[in-house]
């Protein structure tokens, strides 16, 4: 099979390593050639870590970067598809203006997926002539690592494409959730209520981070707590996701005070250094602020 990636990004370039790794032929697009180079070294050193780690054999890395190619002309890239993934950034008109395009270059019974991770897949394929071949394929950061895909069930995709989807997404060895296309699928809908829900109990003092954190790994399992998790996504990201999902869902989602208030003074989380930790070199080294019941 003829897997297409468009864009070469974080997300685009691990959805083509994990696609040529299971044996697929790969064409990874992007708007330019440098970046192209990038995704794929990045690939390559993804790969090489597994070599070490005994996961990967040097023969399997060799034929898996055999089998991807790249180019910058969006027409040759679809041309022979027989699935096309999505993966430019999130931007409706630009999704949107992306599938026109594909449509008018890939072979009719191609299947085209898109990896937003928040948007319409409805609202993205009513674009296509043919929406019935189109789906949401949810992938999860890093890829190679994560085993999640959301498969998102548009208004118009036809039961055969969600049956192909399904049958992709474990060819490739991951774990199909299939989900009726609605605002924050299953998986951000469900993320973003315990972080939100962590806040509004760290603003009304019931505990500071680290307790509410260890609440969940140690209670309930979570790899990483909701607030550290916060953190790490970045506060902004989550205020976005949250006005969209309060539009979308309801009060539930309305973003607390407290996080627009980190927000506007610049305290994003890991990637500013602070957020709701002080974070340093890519570590928690304190808790930001007094929480009133210890950190
Ligand atoms: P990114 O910015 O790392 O990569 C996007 C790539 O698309 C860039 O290399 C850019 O040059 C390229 N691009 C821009 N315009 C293009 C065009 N017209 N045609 C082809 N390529 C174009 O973004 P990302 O994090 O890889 O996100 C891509 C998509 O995946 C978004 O929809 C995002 O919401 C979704 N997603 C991201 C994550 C994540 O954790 N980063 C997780 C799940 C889903």
């Amino acid at each position: 099979m003829r897997v297409t990636v468009l864009g070469a990004g974080t997300m685009g370039h691990g959805i083509a390593q994990v696609a040529a790794l299971a044996g697929n032929d790969v064409t990874m697009r992007d708007i330019d050639d440098a970046i192209l180079e990038d995704g794929v070294d990045s690939i390559e050193s993804t790969l090489q870590g597994g070599v070490e780690r005994g996961k990967v054999g040097e023969d399997e890395k060799e034929a898996t970067l055999g089998r991807i190619e790249t180019t910058t002309d969006l027409a040759d890239a679809v041309a022979e598809a027989d699935l096309v993934v999505e993966a430019v950034p999130e931007d409706i008109d630009l999704k949107r203006d992306t599938f026109e395009e594909i449509e008018d270059a890939a072979p009719d019974d191609a299947i085209l997926a898109s990896n937003t991770s928040s948007l319409s897949v409805t609202e993205i394929v009513s674009v296509l002539d043919d929406p019935s071949r189109a789906i949401g394929l949810h992938f999860f950061n890093p890829v190679h690592i994560m085993d999640l895909v959301e498969i998102v069930v548009a208004e118009q995709t036809s039961e055969a494409t969600v049956a192909f989807a399904e049958e992709f997404v474990e060819e490739i060895e991951k774990a199909p959730v299939t989900v009726r296309d609605s605002a924050g699928f299953a998986s951000s809908r469900l993320g973003v209520a315990i972080g939100v829900e962590a806040i509004r109990m760290l603003e009304t003092g019931v505990a500071g981070p680290r307790a509410i954190d260890r609440a969940m790994e140690l209670g309930y399992n979570h790899p990483m707590g909701p607030i550290e998790l916060t953190d790490v996504v970045g506060l902004d990201v989550r205020l976005d996701i949250l006005e969209y999902l309060q539009a979308e869902l309801g009060e539930r989602f309305r973003p607390p005070q407290l996080l627009r208030r980190k927000v506007r003074a610049g305290k994003l989380g890991k990637k500013t250094g602070e957020g709701f930790y002080v974070w340093e070199d890519g570590e928690i080294v304190g808790v930001s602020g007094d929480w009133g019941r210890g950190e």
